[in-house]
């Protein structure tokens, strides 16, 4: 039996979803079942106690955008490949919109703030920086307090380049970024209809939510 915990001192909830994610190997329609449960059932702030009742599971959603300037030559890192463009995007490091948006998102589900703290735009040593690597460090962190993918959700926003070519080599990088299943991240992508800084084709932009969990992790209550 999987249950998570209501309120301190108050009752336990049963919690059949969270049992039928675990047995249906990351189906996606139980995910949204239980995230939406636990967005109604669980107070905010609250934590689970795991040491009441064995394999306790704990979820966070987190929300992360993004914008650069375009400008410049190209190519263009979006979501770690590099896409044919004449020009790029204007940023301190590699200006990879897409990967700052997801790390913005598994950071702020974990409550670690976001990548501007991790890796400052004044400090010399980030200018340029692959941001690869910088998602790979970030997502260490977030790992490292017990935190796993259930799934990542991302929209990249461009008048050009078009993102669809490229739509499964960078669900794919970012999955191996993460070492997740490719079927873990999804990635879209939107015009700005012609209005707009992005239909004006003066900026990118993308948006990311991500879903991570938690299990038998140590009590962190009272
Ligand atoms: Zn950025």
């Amino acid at each position: 039996m999987v249950r998570l915990y209501g309120p301190p001192g108050g009752d336990i909830i049963p919690f059949h979803a969270a049992a039928a994610l675990l047995a249906a190997d990351r189906c996606r329609i139980p995910l949204v079942e239980i995230a939406r449960e636990a967005a109604v059932r669980q107070p905010p702030g609250r934590r689970i106690n795991p040491e009441k009742e064995g394999g306790a599971l704990e979820l966070r959603v987190g929300l992360g955008h993004d914008t650069h300037r375009l400008g410049g030559s190209g190519p263009i890192m979006i979501g770690g490949v590099s896409v044919t463009f004449d020009r790029g995007a204007i940023g301190h490091s590699d200006a990879d919109v897409l990967l700052h948006a997801v790390a913005d998102a598994l950071l702020g589900a974990a409550g670690l703030g976001d990548i501007g703290q991790w890796f400052p735009d004044t400090d010399p040593a980030n200018s340029g920086k692959d941001s690869s690597e910088m998602l790979a460090t970030l997502w260490a962190e977030v790992r490292a307090q017990g935190w796993s993918l259930l799934n990542l959700d991302a929209v990249v926003f461009a008048q050009r380049p078009k993102i669809a070519p490229y739509r499964r080599a960078i669900q794919c990088r970012v999955a191996e970024i993460l070492g997740v299943n490719p079927d873990q991240v999804s990635v879209k992508g939107k015009t700005g209809e012609g209005v707009g800084p992005i239909g004006r084709e003066e900026a990118i932009a993308a948006e990311c939510v991500a879903l991570l969990s938690r299990e038998d992790y140590p009590s962190r209550e009272e």
